[in-house]
């Protein structure tokens, strides 16, 4: 994403953004790195929401583009070879430190693909606070389901709904905001501001889409842009009747006896979860003008603590397309998300003394810079040329220098404090998910929690050009899956295999192979990853000894397992690190990987001293010998959400070509797909519907879901359905179980009947 937004920046000129030449070396040589001015955030959407283009917007508007001297002199960007600044970007993406009022924002890029799931993975373990974006038009959508859920996943209690593309026809904030409560992601969505969709009374009785205008509803203020999407900033009138005759809105302009009532939402609602907010309103004066007299400062900080509770959902609306919200939502953003200080109340480990503790989150490999390795301090200070403990894989390693990387350029610094993102160069083990500690002793070596990696969906052969390229491939490949733990390398039946998220996950695959570590292979068919759960053999009588020989003497380990396939409802959960991850990849009876077990280590017996592996070999062993005893399960593949717009006429077209391929329509009209009941909230402020004058949408919405085998070549067969007019978007959703008849389909394909 974050290479989009370079992108498109360069096709303009900067240098009218960008602010004079300064040191950026803040981390470092700023005498005063404060914490609490720290905001480590992400921007998670579904896709096409408009991240790329806020990312862009705030990046404009922060104008904290670049690191020193690079685009203002406008030279530097044009002076990389185009596939250099392509590698640059590609590496310099992780994140982006932003400079807005007194805080500096560390922008986490999370590409909202879901091939690119790790990513997000990787960057919900280490913000503190994120900005969930809605198309207005589309209400809340498949994957930002997912990325809430994620987010949830990963304890990042703290979001700001912004709500974009107010500008577009069919956009409405009523809608958007029922479908928070409708999807279920937060009970207490609040309205922090209004849309003006235009000055003049007139667009509302047309019903002509826009936004020119932002009413907030808390520091009581109107922002108002120019066509330009330049802002100007007009404090409201505190009392009702110099509202009511104020010269910023036309006197009939039918936001204006919405003003009052909003606010006054607002302020309850926030007194249902504030007892300080409750006390201040039950003093004033019974007058309803009361609740405008309060300012800005005797509300913020309640709703802040009330945002770091996960109590409200604050919702900020614009155009990032316009530039519209963008400054306000910064403001927001400061004022009201989390900084590594409000997440760690801790003040020992927040200290420059305390004992180092880093999260690698990102591995990157650059040709010319070799490893890079993305980390965010815990706690304590991580020092440039010092001496660390890789706690995750028990290895020292040497930290080279430390970098901050902006836009098009990377910073020297000497530390990272604590609460801070930036990359270390030169660590030669350390992989996505590993904690970092210091080497003396005393200091805490637990490992912070691990970045887990999604379920492999497609799988693709490898094949080397030459016998001679068999090694160089097999080395990038897992330098590779090293920068990205959710690509698994493995070789069966002598062939090499790539498994990853899904068929873009395997096209960036191939392209990095080649441009990044100019390897010689082509990539043989595609193939959808299927599993097998547990079979309905009796595995009473497995024995659960395994006798070896060590050292010339016999030995005899015991591993009492109790496997059995989990319930429907029983959600999964890799987190038992010592399973025996052989037999799991690859069953004994179909050589697919095995899903939906749960197995429990009962106790084991075994000589004093033995080593880990000989453990780890007797649970393999028997696990397989369980598997095999239990024959083959039932098959899984994994299955896709889509959701496809065509014109009314292709509907029918579209819907029996789903059901031919084994797909089946969720929901034809509203684009939702409820099954759950909605939040309801009867205090929530629910803003009305003409706040948004449109004429709605032209095309037919729907959403299905389909085995992802079936799929691949949707794009081109969408085309034929809809004559060239259909558009849809996929998600991944979850394997499921086959029909026998499927059963047998896939196994022919496979080879293996
Ligand atoms: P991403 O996939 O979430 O990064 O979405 P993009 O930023 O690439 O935006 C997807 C499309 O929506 C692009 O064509 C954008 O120009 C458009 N878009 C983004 N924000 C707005 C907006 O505020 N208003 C309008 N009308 N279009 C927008």
């Amino acid at each position: 994403m974050v290479a989009k937004v370079l992108h498109a920046l360069r096709q303009r000129d900067l240098r009218v953004w960008l602010p004079q030449r300064r040191c950026h070396r803040c981390y470092a040589t700023h005498a005063s790195h404060d914490p609490s001015k720290l905001r480590n955030m992400a921007l998670v959407a579904h896709i096409d929401s408009g991240k790329t283009t806020l990312t862009e917007s705030i990046l404009l508007r922060s104008k904290y583009l670049s690191s020193a001297g690079s685009v203002d002199t406008g030279s530097t960007t044009t002076d990389f070879l185009p596939a250099e600044r392509e590698r640059g970007i590609t590496i310099q993406s992780a994140s982006i430190p932003v400079r807005w009022k007194d805080w500096t924002f560390n922008l986490i890029d999370t590409p909202g693909h879901a091939d690119f799931g790790m990513e997000v993975e990787s960057a919900s373990r280490v913000v503190d606070g994120a900005v969930v974006l809605i198309d207005a038009v589309e209400g809340v959508e498949a994957q930002t389901k997912g990325v809430w859920r994620q987010l949830d996943r990963y304890d990042v209690k703290s979001r700001i709904l912004f709500l974009n593309k107010l500008d577009r026809a069919g956009a409405s904030f009523r809608t958007s905001v029922l479908s928070v409560l409708a999807n279920r992601l937060h009970p207490r969505p609040m309205a922090l501001t209004l849309p003006v969709a235009s000055f003049n009374p007139e667009d509302y009785a047309r019903a002509e889409p826009g936004i020119r205008g932002i009413v907030d509803l808390v520091k009581w203020e109107v922002w108002k842009y120019d066509s330009e999407g330049v802002s100007s900033v007009h404090p409201l009138p505190r009392i009702q009747e110099e509202l009511e005759a104020s010269e910023l809105f036309p006197p009939t302009h039918p936001l204006i006896p919405h003003l009052l009532p909003a606010r006054i939402a607002l302020l309850d609602n926030l007194a249902q979860v504030s007892e300080e907010m409750f006390e201040t309103l039950l003093s004033l004066p019974e007058d309803p003008s009361s609740y405008l007299s309060l300012s800005a400062s005797q509300i913020l900080p309640h709703l802040r603590a009330a945002t770091l509770r996960n109590e409200v959902l604050p919702v900020i609306c614009g155009s990032a397309f316009r530039h519209v919200g963008t400054e306000l939502l910064m403001n927001y953003v400061g004022e009201l998300l989390p900084s590594p200080a409000d997440v760690e109340k801790n003040n020992k480990i927040s200290s420059s003394n305390a004992p180092l503790r880093a999260l690698a989150w990102k591995v990157g490999w650059d040709q010319r810079k070799g490893w890079m390795t993305f980390v965010r301090v815990y706690s304590g200070v991580l020092k440039a040329h010092s001496g660390v403990l890789n706690s995750s894989r028990n290895e020292r390693e040497k930290v080279g220098k430390l970098m901050m990387l902006y836009a098009a350029e990377a910073e020297e610094i000497d530390a990272l404090p604590f609460g801070s993102v930036g990359a270390v160069m030169g660590l030669k083990h350390t992989r996505t998910g590993d904690t970092l500690t210091s080497v003396a002793g005393g200091s805490d070596h637990s490992s912070l929690r691990d970045i887990l990696p999604p379920p492999a969906m497609m799988s693709v052969s490898v094949l080397p050009n030459s016998y001679a390229d068999l090694q160089p491939v097999e080395n990038a490949l897992h330098a590779l899956a090293r920068t990205d733990p959710s690509v698994r390398v493995e070789t069966q039946e002598g062939q090499l295999l790539v498994h990853g998220l899904g068929a873009l996950h395997l096209e960036i695959v191939e392209s990095r192979l080649r441009e990044e570590w100019a390897v010689k292979f082509e990539f043989g068919r595609r193939r959808v990853s299927f599993r097998e759960c547990l079979g309905p053999g009796d595995i009473s009588k497995v024995s659960n000894i395994w006798s070896t020989e060590l050292g010339g003497h016999a030995i005899k380990v015991e591993v009492s397992l109790n496997v059995r396939l989990l319930e429907d409802d029983e959600e999964g959960d890799r987190s038992g690190a010592a399973t025996p991850a052989s037999t799991l990849s690859s069953s004994p009876n179909t050589s697919l990987a095995l899903s939906r077990l749960r197995i429990e280590v009962q106790g084991t017996k075994h000589p004093k001293e033995s080593h880990a592996s000989v453990l780890a070999g007797a649970s393999a062993t028997i696990l397989r010998n369980i598997v095999r005893a239990a024959g083959q399960g039932n098959l899984m593949e994994p299955f896709i959400r889509l959701k496809i717009s065509v014109d009314e006429g292709s509907v029918g077209r579209v819907v029996e070509d789903l059901g031919e391929h084994g797909g089946e329509v969720l929901d034809l009209d509203t684009g939702s797909e409820e099954d759950t009941e909605p939040f309801v909230d009867e205090s929530a402020y629910i803003p009305p519907q003409w706040l948004s004058p449109t004429t709605g949408k032209a095309a037919k919405t729907l959403l299905a879901l389909a085995p992802l085998s079936q799929m691949l070549d949707y794009t081109t067969r969408l085309r034929a359905l809809s004559g060239g007019h259909g558009l849809y978007s996929m998600s991944n959703d979850d394997f499921r179980t086959v029909s026998s008849q499927r059963a047998i389909e896939i196994l022919k394909e496979l080879g293996r009947m």
